[in-house]
């Protein structure tokens, strides 16, 4: 059978020996697995061994894009990079947009994985005329990343994909990511510290291969379709208005279900920033690493970052590969560098109301300097945070800080404080690991402010205003990640209207606010269903917004259909992603992660319960939601593992005997 949609080969380099060799994949295992992160789950699962150190040569750190990649598709231009990660010790994977995916298929590949360890620093080089060669990369070593990008593109070619890491990743922090197109980051997990940890600086992919794709004219269709959903775009308030609006929402004891052509229509307009004000009143967003509320950071303080404001500096839209919508920006930047992409509101809201930072030109700077470097801005932010309230709290003196002052809404202590977790420099060492490691260096007592799930700083969502981010930042192998799902994201993924035993949600519908932390069979089907889901669209290589808009606008399934000759349902397509999220917990179970040990911090929670604000005594029954989630799964719900007969249910039949022994050593 002719190949459609994938490349049918994955690339493995062995970096302590140099060599390298290809595989390549039957038809049968993208059918059950796909490609992107299921094809990836299903090597680390096979390959990497238990106990294996994140660290060492025994890890394997795989670039994956995603099976509608190159297709002419929209939205899917996102990579992937997998591996264990060092910072939870599971499953760990991180993705980005920009221009690199289609790189990787361009040089004939699905996937290229790293193993072993160099010597010394190298990078990988795959010319147009797909000659493979690991080249010595020591002038580029100790370059931020985008000059490491911009000197690499020189030497070979402007149009080649490069991914590379920064300082961070160079110096293994735990919390460093791999950049590519001048500041995009594939940030969590801390995948940067296993490419550092490799010697490997970067990849420079220069291949012109063409992917075979079954229907061209279908899937020219469908982005006509869905090109006019993106256009449609009637004008809209300003900054200020979209804050009020978040106001209203605090104030109705209501909740309206959210349809994802609105969220589209404020992407479009300012980026993922749209939302700053206006999630910080409706309680969406983390203040005070996470003890505050909109009470400590109301609208005239929060008005610094107004997107309006933002949007000022914005020069250029930008649109990653297959993107309509263009929810990015290139911002001037004068006083420090010529420009900077536009920031993202995790990274405005970690670097600001985390650590009630009020100053935007600070956030500027520090996203760029961050991602330069290569380090994860929610992780460095809510580091940061966590410090600051260690200091207040008297479990840190200005002797352990270098002399720094950490207060609340201390610009220049944070600016500092930053730079010195990239330089690895004094107090900045203890803090370049991010919030566990330091927590555990500091002492029992800092263990109250060290809010993770499973080692991870949290995003900046917050579960105590929609408790589906918590039950994900709890139940996902790759812990405290916004990526997966949420009650908000199944209202915009309207999954129900092409699998119609799932619970209906009707867009813009009104609900009263207590249900959405009552924990129900529902929610449990719900929430199943976004784990499911997002693994396919993590295999498509497709962007999260864009499936925001919903199934029936952007019709994920036939899109696979139309670039593969498959003739999967729906279904059968949730089928294989609850597949994939077996393995990737089979995964955890190998390496030694007990499921219940993710569970999100109790104060994420709601425990104690805030005492005002927006999130005033709200929380909900984790552990309940945990379970009932596993109970979907039919994985093992006391312990959240997969158990036997999940195995056989999920298709891993293949995997019993394998399976069985890892549990047994657990
Ligand atoms: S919506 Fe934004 S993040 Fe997603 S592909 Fe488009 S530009 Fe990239």
């Amino acid at each position: 059978m002719r190949r459609r949609g994938y490349a049918g080969k994955v690339l493995f380099v062995n970096l302590s020996n140099g060599s390298y060799h290809e595989e390549v994949i039957a038809d049968e295992i993208y059918e059950r697995y796909l490609s992107g992160i299921g094809l990836a789950a299903k090597i680390l699962y096979e390959r990497i061994p238990p106990h294996a150190d994140p660290l060492g040569p025994e890890n394997i750190l795989g670039f994956v894009s995603g099976i509608l990649t190159g297709s002419g598709a929209v939205f899917s231009g996102r990579w992937m990079v997998v591996g264990k990660s060092p910072l939870t010790g599971g499953w760990g994977d991180a993705n980005a947009g920009g221009d690199f995916a289609p790189a990787i298929k361009r040089c004939g590949y699905d996937a290229i994985f790293f193993t072993g360890t160099s010597s010394h620093p190298v990078y990988l080089h795959i010319a147009n005329n797909g000659s493979i060669a690991l080249r010595d990369a020591s002038e580029y070593w100790g370059k931020d990343a985008v000059e490491a990008e911009d000197a690499l593109k020189a030497t070979h070619s402007s149009r080649a994909g490069v991914a590379v890491i920064g300082t961070a990743g160079e110096n293994a922090s735990l919390i460093s990511g791999i950049c590519n197109d001048r500041g995009r980051i594939a940030a969590r997990s801390g995948l940067g510290a296993v490419m550092g940890s490799k010697k490997l600086k970067a990849l420079v992919l220069e291949g012109a291969y063409r992917i075979a794709v079954h229907n061209h004219e279908g899937i020219k269709e469908i982005s006509r379709s869905v090109n006019r959903y993106v256009a449609f775009q009637p004008p809209l308030f300003s900054g200020k208005y979209a804050a009020l609006l978040g106001s209203f929402m605090r104030l109705n004891p209501l909740q309206m279900a959210m349809d994802g052509m609105v969220y589209k229509m404020l992407l479009k307009r300012w980026g993922t920033s749209s939302m700053n004000q206006m999630s910080i009143e409706m309680g969406d967003s983390p203040v005070k690493n996470w003890a505050g509320s909109n009470e400590d950071l109301d609208l005239k303080q929060s008005s610094v970052y107004d997107p309006d404001v933002i949007l000022q500096r914005e020069k250029l839209k930008y649109h990653c590969n297959s993107c309509p919508l263009g929810c990015g920006g290139i911002c001037s930047m004068p006083n420090h560098f010529q420009e900077t992409h536009k920031p993202e509101y995790e990274s405005i809201m970690a670097l600001g109301g985390l650590c009630m930072n009020k100053d935007m030109e600070s956030i500027f700077y520090l996203n760029e300097m961050l991602n330069r470097a290569g380090m994860d801005t929610i992780s460095a932010g809510a580091t940061v945070a966590f410090a600051i309230e260690c200091f207040e709290n008297g479990l840190l003196t200005k002797e352990q800080t270098d002399g720094l002052v950490l207060q609340w809404g201390n610009t220049g202590a944070v600016v500092a404080l930053i730079q010195k977790m990239i330089k690895r420099e004094g107090f900045g060492d203890l803090l370049a690991d991010g919030v566990a490691v330091a927590s555990k260096r500091i002492g029992e007592m800092a263990n109250s402010y060290a809010i993770t799930a499973g080692k991870q700083e949290l995003p900046m969502h917050d579960g105590r205003n929609d408790p589906g981010f918590n039950l994900h930042y709890s139940v996902e192998a790759a812990p405290g990640k916004h990526t997966i799902g949420a009650q908000l994201y199944y209202e915009m993924f309207q999954l129900h209207r092409v699998v119609p035993d799932l619970p209906k949600v009707t867009p813009l519908s009104l609900y009263r606010k207590g249900q959405k932390y009552i924990a129900s069979r529902e929610k449990a089907q719900m929430a199943a269903a976004c784990s499911s889901f997002m693994n396919v669209v993590n295999s498509a290589g497709l962007c999260l917004f864009g499936t925001f808009i919903g199934v029936h606008r952007v019709p994920v399934f036939k899109m696979l259909n139309e670039v593969t000759g498959w003739h999967n349902s729906p279904k059968e397509y949730l089928q294989i992603g609850a597949r994939l999220q077996t393995l990737k917990q089979m995964f955890n179970v190998k390496h030694g992660i007990e499921p219940l040990s993710l569970r999100v911090h109790s104060r994420a929670e709601g425990i104690p319960p805030l005492g005002g604000g927006a999130n005033k005594g709200r929380g909900a029954d984790m552990g309940k939601m945990m379970a009932d989630y596993w109970r979907e799964f039919a994985w093992d719900t006391a312990t959240g593992k997969p158990t036997l007969d999940s195995l056989v249910l999920h298709g891993l039949a293949s995997y019993l005997e394998d399976y069985r022994e890892e549990l047994e050593k657990a």
